[in-house]
């Protein structure tokens, strides 16, 4: 039996599965720099890095 635990384990196995953005249609790891997304993105992590640096500067 111990080929059917293989087959289900595999086929448990979680997928890769590559989201898709809803704005470019490309995968979210690409983009593209039209992307009223990723470029919200860019400006969130941009804010994140500023207040961190804020952060460890004012220390
Ligand atoms: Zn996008």
């Amino acid at each position: 039996m111990s080929f059917l635990k293989k087959l289900f384990s595999r086929e448990s196995e979680p997928q890769q599965r590559v989201r898709i953005c809803v704005e470019c249609g490309m995968p979210i790891a690409e983009h593209k720099e039209w992307c009223s997304i990723w470029q919200h993105q860019q400006e969130s992590d941009r804010k994140a890095a500023a207040a961190a640096a804020a952060k460890s500067t004012s220390i």
